[in-house]
């Protein structure tokens, strides 16, 4: 038996950056230490702030929204896009559900084949893109609208470091400065387009929150999407940056801790002048943001004021917010 560094308990995790083995006890309060450090270090959001939590049902999600409330710290709003991708997807909205239910969680779900968006309703029209990027985009735009429309103040994300080096490499190889600046591990707000975006898990490995999802035998959804696509630079990415990582533990925290000190130095999002989108008024980086014009490919028209709209109506039930109309 392996004991826990601090105490006489058997350890459940190994921390190899921190050279640590940890029984459940110890590995519960060493992440969550670590999760608050990393929420002040990178100023996410202020203490009490209210925060929409994207939780998928996955594993990561699921472990974020317990750590952010067992913190204490904020006020959650769990939000899941049931992505009508069949039988994974039921089983994700069950378990997102259940695990609110118990927590006490405020959660709201938003089912896209009400508003026939569905990943395969979607891939059925767009075949040339896999269907990840597709349903990123969707993702994104209704988080952001959502947290925009329903008054929090940032939108919290479970992206951890051992995906996000892999994507912050290939930002370098393929020079897009965009991606780049989307992998800081804040994104400022712009008032009334654009949500502020945290990754609490900026600092996080895999292996540490499934050790934790496990140890505390948290709910998640245990099979893979039918449609995940990994692309072969990504691989080749994850098979160079594990090589080193063995041979330097925490070497990905360093590398994307420069990258955040980077991010810092310039000028933040809300400093500049927005472009907004003609047709649903939110952050475009043309004059129609991408969402519309995946939706107009799909539905014949741009679809992000309506599906803003029908988020608000679901959410209010009856008591309706208004959405700024696009000038
Ligand atoms: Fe969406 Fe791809 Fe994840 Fe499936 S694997 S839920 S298509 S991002
Ligand atoms: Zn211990
Ligand atoms: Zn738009």
């Amino acid at each position: 038996m392996v004991k826990c560094s601090f105490c006489e308990r058997e350890a459940v995790a190994r921390i190899p950056y921190a050279r640590l083995n940890l029984c459940k006890t110890h590995l519960e309060e060493y992440l969550l230490k670590k999760l608050g450090k990393t929420i002040t270090r990178y100023r996410m959001i202020r203490r009490g702030g209210r925060i929409v939590v994207g939780v998928s049902g996955g594993v990561d999600s699921v472990s974020l929204a317990d750590m952010l409330d067992k913190l204490g710290l904020f006020k959650l709003l769990v939000l899941h896009i049931n992505l009508g991708i069949g039988e994974y997807s039921g089983k994700s909205a069950e378990i997102v559900k259940r695990f609110s239910e118990e927590r006490g969680l405020d959660y709201f779900i938003i089912d896209l084949r009400e508003t026939d968006l569905s990943i395969p309703q979607v891939k059925a029209v767009v075949k040339k893109r896999s269907p990840c990027s597709i349903c990123g985009l969707v993702k994104r735009y209704i988080l952001n609208a959502f947290t925009l429309d329903v008054g929090y103040e940032a939108v919290a994300t479970a992206h951890h470091a051992d995906d996000l080096i892999i994507y912050l490499i290939k930002g370098f190889i393929t020079q897009d400065s965009t991606a780049l600046e989307k992998l800081a591990p804040v994104n400022a707000e712009i008032p009334g387009v654009a949500a502020r975006r945290i990754k609490p898990f900026y600092e996080f490995y895999k292996s540490e929150i499934e050790d934790y999802a496990r140890a505390g035998h948290l709910p998640y959804i245990d099979f893979h999407c039918p449609f995940k696509y990994v692309g072969w630079m990504e691989d080749a990415i994850r098979d160079f940056v594990e090589k080193i990582e063995r041979e330097a533990p925490g070497f990905k925290i360093s590398l994307l801790r420069a990258h955040a000190k980077r991010m810092l130095q310039k000028p933040q999002r809300a400093s500049e002048k927005p472009t907004i989108c003609r047709s649903c008024g939110l952050l475009s980086s043309g004059s129609e943001c991408s969402f519309c014009r995946l939706t107009r490919r799909i539905l014949g028209y741009p679809a992000g004021l309506s599906v803003r709209r029908y988020i608000i109506s679901e959410y209010f039930a009856g008591n309706r917010v208004q959405i700024q109309e696009p000038p």
